[in-house]
Parts: structure tokens; sequence; C-alpha cells
């Protein structure tokens, strides 16, 4: 069986493992000619830990990360008064920690070894120029001017996919009205516990990452999608989080330098299904990129390509998997996308009458949300 895998993030590395696993190779690349890991940190829920389980990283992945202390986070209104401590359900067994929050480039550096080990090795600086998939093989151009003949051309390339604009009608990412603000500082001393704070339409989140460092999210609403001028988001970051109290100030006071902060529109990819057309698919973010609110779309991405190899490993037929693969991850998926953009909208409300009800909510309705949220995703994937 022959293989393409485009693109080298979460879902790219994890299926290149997973089919290694099964004796499966696979040829990986990857439109960067270097990887530069953005600064800034990712919820490793349990869900994802369950299907990591499959490659062998959640060892170091643990051993790296910063596990949420007692399985659960904090849900604080903008001054830092507790509202609801949210307790998450231990997915991947009961010695797996319920969520691991790590620094992107740790992670990234585990899935890069765990693809050097599985001795699949990635062409960077390259991505497809053309897809001919009308012969008995995908036949795929190289930008660096080779080709290949493959069974499966598995699109990894992320929100922007170049392989979903080859192979599929025009999908553009969907900006939804809200941004991302991301740093990574040195972990204040007393700063025992994940915290999520509401404010009036922002929200700030203080992620510790490892036992010195912590990950700073902050989301506002950006009508317009405005672009800032690199320079000018230090003080921006301050200016637009400076309503927080608890370990905000502190936090913010240390924003000053312009590649410390990581600013992102949020966008989401709303394709139809199916996400295959003969002998191509997409997967992850290239096919149903999600808002972070529930931090979940490495995990659907992870999921993705763990259930593909699963697949692939009991057939002769590539293309013939992705019916069953598509059938098995749609409604998991939009799941995701649907609760995360909703409780977005819950989260970022703005009137004072809104932040009533939406704190008295997180009072007194939260958990209850969480726990049937994990309810569903605690059901196989496979
Ligand atoms: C602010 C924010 C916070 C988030 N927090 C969380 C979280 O806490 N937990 C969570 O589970 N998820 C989170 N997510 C979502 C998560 O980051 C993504 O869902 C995940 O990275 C998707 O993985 P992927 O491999 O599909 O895509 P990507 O991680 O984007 O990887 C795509 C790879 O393909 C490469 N590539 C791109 N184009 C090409 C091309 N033409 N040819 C070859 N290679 C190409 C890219 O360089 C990259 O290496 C967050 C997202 C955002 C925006």
């Amino acid at each position: 069986m022959r293989i393409l895998i485009v693109g080298s993030g979460i879902a790219g590395q994890t299926l290149a493992c997973a089919l290694a696993r099964r004796g499966i190779a696979c040829d990986m690349i990857e439109l960067k000619p270097a990887f530069d890991i953005a600064g800034a940190g990712l919820y490793v829920q349990g869900p994802a830990l369950r299907a990591f389980l499959d490659i062998g990283v959640v060892e170091a992945i643990v051993a790296q990360g910063e596990p949420l202390a007692d399985d659960y986070s904090l849900a604080c209104d903008a001054a830092g008064n507790v509202l609801a401590a949210l307790a998450y359900p231990r997915i991947a067994g009961p010695a797996i920690p319920a969520v691991v929050p790590i620094r992107r480039k740790v992670l990234h550096d585990i899935l890069a070894a765990a693809v050097a080990c599985a001795g699949v090795s990635v062409r960077m600086g390259v991505t497809v120029e053309a897809i001919d998939d009308t012969g008995p093989a995908a036949r795929v151009r190289f930008t660096d001017g080779t080709a290949g003949e493959y069974d499966l051309v598995v699109g990894a390339d992320g929100i922007r996919s170049r392989v979903r604009s080859l192979a599929f009608e025009t999908i553009e990412p969907v900006f939804t009205g809200y941004a991302n603000w991301r740093v990574i500082l040195p972990r204040p001393a007393g700063l025992e516990r994940t915290t999520w704070m509401m404010g009036p339409g922002t929200s700030f989140g203080i992620i510790p990452v490892a036992r010195d460092t912590v990950y700073v999210g902050g989301v506002t609403k950006e009508p317009g999608n405005p672009r800032y001028p690199r320079e000018r988001l230090p003080a921006l970051c301050r200016e637009k989080f400076a309503a927080f109290g608890g370990f905000a100030p502190a936090l913010l006071a240390q924003v000053n330098d312009p590649a410390q902060v990581v600013f992102t529109p949020i966008e989401e990819v709303l394709m139809p299904a199916p996400w295959h057309r003969g002998r191509v698919v997409v997967l992850g973010d290239a096919a149903h990129a999600s808002t972070p609110f529930w931090a979940m779309g490495a995990t659907m991405a992870i999921e993705d390509a763990v259930l593909l190899a699963m697949l692939l490993e009991r057939t002769p037929e590539a293309a013939a998997v992705l019916p069953d693969w598509m059938a098995r991850r749609l409604e998991r998926c939009l799941f995701v996308q649907k609760g995360s953009m909703e409780t977005g909208r819950r989260s970022h409300d703005e009137s004072p009458g809104a932040i009533e009800a939406r704190d008295n909510y997180m009072r007194n309705h939260m958990q209850a949300d969480v726990a049937r949220r994990f309810a569903t995703l605690a059901e196989s994937f496979a």
C-alpha cells in the first residue's frame, strides 16, 4: 500500500506513527523548510491521550507536560472569584491523568521523535503541485520536481489545506468573530491550578504547562477581523485583558516583546461530508478545524489519524475504507465543532444581564455540561 501524508503536524505525525506500527509504510512531506512551532500551549484531553496510547507517546506527554492537578480546573469571573471547579474524567485509563496541558513545541518534539523512531522520513520544504486521480493510482507531482504514485493521498495539511483545494470544491475557512492571544511565561509562585476567567466579551486562561512555565491564552471579540502591526501586540494584549484580576495583572506586566505574542484570528472549516474523493482524503483541521473553546481540535485530529490507520490495517485496498472512516468521524467531529462554538458564544457575552446569567450557569450547570460532553466523548472512536 502506497500512502502519502501531506503535512507533518499533529494529525500527520500521528498517522505516520500509527501506520508504521501496523507495518504500513508512507511518504510524508511538509511545507515548512524547518519547524517553527508557535510559542503556545495545548490541552491534551482524555480522548486524545486514549488515541495516543496507540502510538506509545502517552508516557512522554504526561512526563513532559503538566497534568491538571487532581483532574480539575477552575472557572472564575473576571476578578478571579471561583464560579465552579470543573472535574474531568480519566478517559485513557485510571492511571492516566484526565488532561495534560503541554507546550506545543514539547508535544511536537515528542511526536517528531516517534516519527523518526518509526523510520518515517519527512521531506521538508515540499508540497503537492498537482494530483491526478484518474488512473489506476493517484499520481502526485511535487513542488521539488519529483512525482509519485499512491493508493491514498492524505491531506493532513491544516486549516488552509492545499490537498483540500486541489481535490475538492473551494472551501475557505470561516472567521468566527473571535481572536486568540497566546503567550508563554514563567509560572508565578503559588499558581497551582489551571484557571479560566470570564469577563465582558473576553476570557483569559492561565494554564501551567510545566513546573516552571505557564501558558496564557486570552480570547477577544474582533469584529471585522483586524490585523495588528506586530510591534503593537504586547501593548494591545495588556490593554485588552486589563480588566482581569487574580494572577492576570502580574502575568500581563511581563508581556513586552512582540515575539512573545501569538495572535490568531479564530476560524472554522465547515467542509461538507464526505471528506474524501477517490483516493484522496483530508483529516484534522483540513476537514473540520474547530474553535478552541473546548480545546479539542487536536483531539479530533489525533482520533481521525489513529482510526484511519486501524481501518487501513484491515484492507488491501486503501480507498475502500474511506466511507466507513467518514461515517465514524462525522458526527463526533461535528459534536465538538458545534459544542465548542456554542460554549464560545456563551462565554463571551457582554451585557450585564447576560454576564449574570452566564455566571449563574457556570455555578449551577457547567459541571453537568462538562460531564455530558465527556460521556459522549468517552464512547470509543474506533
Ligand atoms: C488558539 C488555539 C488554541 C487551541 N488549543 C487547543 C487545545 O488546547 N487542544 C486541542 O486539542 N486543540 C487545540 N487547538 C486546535 C489544534 O491546534 C488543531 O486542531 C490541530 O493543530 C490540528 O492538527 P492538524 O495536524 O490537523 O493541523 P496543523 O497542526 O495545522 O498541522 C498541519 C501541518 O501541515 C503543514 N502544511 C500546511 N500546508 C501544507 C502544504 N501545502 N503542504 C505540506 N504541508 C503543509 C503545516 O506546516 C503543519 O505542519 C487550538 C487551536 C487554536 C487556534
